[in-house]
């Protein structure tokens, strides 16, 4: 919308939240002072597990959870000082599907645009309707959209008022394979019109499909912020887990491997690179230390055991 430069889409420091929570449950600690900067331009990917504060810190965003500390720029324009310009350049889709039921989808547009102040003559509700592939419901009551429809008329209304940047709450939880296709598409379409898209997720297979650039949330705190290039790099590592005749006792192998550890008396799990080692180097190694292998098994790194790694590196 403003035509001066940020220099990042969205500037997010030292950011904050804490529950209010009940008096069973007590406060909860849920953003616990986040930084980090989006870039303009890109597809970006916020993931974490369940839990972790990613809806919180869109909320945020969003204007519908106050935070307790820090700043949030969007487009260069704070969300304390100068709401109004910052709600005016995004556009955002919660996690929670919510409408009126007796809207028709050209209508919720309309009406959008109506809140937003988009003049009739620059509304774009035919040509979002297109976009989301929605043109064939554009009188059909809201109500009678089937989910995967529904998602997509919140993306086109998260579009009314032409905002350079669109974020996503988990657009393509608990959707079928051919729906998260067609979102996959409708972000790529987006983002190559010079879209900045910030896209919350717990699949890896989604960042890797779309996004230069993921941060990770866990417990409320940033554990990473890199090229999606590098984090799956730290995938190609492979975890064996080996149990063995005697209790494992002593220093194990750590210097051999990314990581060796007991997890049974007689149960041992190695983290190691499947472009350099073997399992069979591994086995090799844990009879030279004098036991007899019982069992073996094997398996690829996954999300979790990043997460894990990341966390234990801090
Ligand atoms: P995510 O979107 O990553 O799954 P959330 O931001 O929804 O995580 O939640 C982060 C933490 O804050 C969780 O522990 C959640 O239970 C808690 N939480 C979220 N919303 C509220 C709320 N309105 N009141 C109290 N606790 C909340
Ligand atoms: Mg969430």
């Amino acid at each position: 919308m403003s035509n001066d430069q940020p220099s990042a889409a969205i500037e997010i420091r030292d950011l904050k939240k804490v529950y209010a929570g009940t008096k069973k449950s007590g406060p909860k600690e849920a953003l616990k002072g986040v930084s980090f900067d989006v870039p303009e331009g890109q597809v970006f990917g916020l993931l974490g597990p369940n839990g972790a504060g990613k809806s919180t810190l869109i909320n945020i965003m969003a204007g519908l959870v106050n935070k307790t500390g820090g700043s949030v720029k969007i487009w260069g324009h704070d969300i304390d000082r100068d709401h109004r310009n910052a709600k005016l350049n995004i556009g955002i889709v919660p996690q929670e599907i919510v409408f009126d039921p007796f809207f028709t989808p050209y209508e919720v547009l309309e009406n959008q645009s109506g809140m937003y102040g988009v003049a009739k003559a620059l509304r774009r509700s035919e040509e979002l309707l297109k976009a989301v592939r929605l043109e064939d419901k554009r009188d059909a009551y809201a109500r009678t959209l089937s989910g995967g429809m529904k998602r997509r008329l919140l993306i086109a209304k998260a579009m009314v008022h032409s905002p350079p940047i669109l974020v996503l709450d988990e657009p393509t939880a608990g959707v079928d394979v051919e729906l998260r296709k067609q979102l996959w598409d409708l972000v790529g379409e987006l983002n190559a019109e010079g879209v900045t898209v910030v896209l919350t997720t717990h699949y890896l297979e989604e960042a890797e499909e779309l996004c230069e650039r993921v941060a990770i949330i866990n417990h409320g705190e940033l554990i990473a912020n890199k090229p999606t290039r590098e984090l799956i790099g730290m995938m190609g590592e492979k975890i064996v887990r080996v149990q063995v005749d005697k209790d494992l006792g002593g220093p194990i192998m750590e210097e051999a491997f990314i990581k060796a550890e007991v997890v049974e008396d007689r149960v041992l799990e190695v983290t190691y690179d499947k472009s350099e080692t073997t399992a069979g180097q591994v086995l090799a190694k844990v009879q030279e230390h004098g036991y007899a292998i019982e069992d073996v098994t094997t398996r690829e790194a996954d999300l979790e055991d990043v997460f894990v790694q990341l966390t234990s590196e801090e």
